[in-house]
């Protein structure tokens, strides 16, 4: 069940990105890309805190205290 929905999943994406590649201009693919990294760039700051607190908790969680 879960294969083939990921599966699905992949056709859907590899058609439109197949689609995109014949529509797209350079300069689109270029603002597209420049998102992408942007919304990376986002995704690392906004996850660095996230990911500090969890793996503090798990410290705790295991017992270990650090303050
Ligand atoms: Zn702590």
């Amino acid at each position: 069940m879960q294969d083939s929905s990921e599966l699905d999943n992949d056709d859907s994406v590899q058609e439109r990105y197949e689609r995109a590649k014949t529509t797209l201009t350079p300069a689109q693919v270029a603002i597209g890309v420049a998102l992408i990294a942007a919304l990376g760039f986002t995704l690392l700051f906004v996850q660095d805190p996230m990911v500090h607190d969890a793996m503090h908790n798990f410290r705790h969680g295991a017992g270990i205290t650090c303050h």
